[in-house]
């Protein structure tokens, strides 16, 4: 790090944190805690532009920027997926989506009834669907309050595009 080099604003900082979760923008790993990563060297660009910044772990900074093992262009498609995932999706609905990247497909999430308005947008492009014998029961007394919700083969082909730095709409 050279001397000339400023640090980077505090308010755009925020929103690269912001941007990502506070958690690494790699959608396998998510970890934290995170460090600002330029995309483009800053020894090229010279210059702090939120377009070209991304939060990353220590881990995936390193492999990135010193180790070069991962490629830009890569590095671009998540931030711009994060974008995406962010303008379309709930926080329930990130959440689930990062949860299920790494679970066995069989898997079926509880979710209060109440809550599958927040899951409006995965049911409605078709990424989860309800599933199980515990069918949506309107009920006043407090029982079969819950739905479960699954991963579909649309909503696989979504998080593997995810996971591997690929547009998620065609
Ligand atoms: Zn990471």
């Amino acid at each position: 790090m050279t001397q000339d080099r400023p640090a980077i604003p505090a308010a755009m900082r925020r929103e690269v944190l912001e941007e990502a979760g506070y958690a690494c923008a790699v959608p396998s790993c998510r970890s934290t805690p995170v460090e600002i990563a330029h995309i483009e060297p800053w020894s090229k660009v010279q210059a702090h532009t939120f377009d070209n910044l991304i939060a990353l772990c220590p881990n995936h900074h390193t492999r990135f920027d010193v180790e070069r093992r991962i490629p830009a262009a890569s590095v671009h498609r998540w931030k711009a997926n994060l974008a995406l995932l962010n303008g379309r999706y709930s926080d329930l609905e990130r959440r689930l989506l990062e949860e299920a990247v790494d679970a066995p497909e069989n898997v079926a999430w509880p979710v209060h009834s109440s809550l599958s308005l927040l899951l409006k947008h995965l049911l409605e492009d078709g990424i989860i669907s309800r599933v199980g014998l515990n069918q949506p029961n309107i009920s006043f007394n407090g029982r079969k309050q819950e739905i479960f919700v699954a991963i579909t083969p649309k909503g696989r082909e979504f998080l593997r595009r995810w996971q591997n730095a690929e547009p998620l709409y065609e």
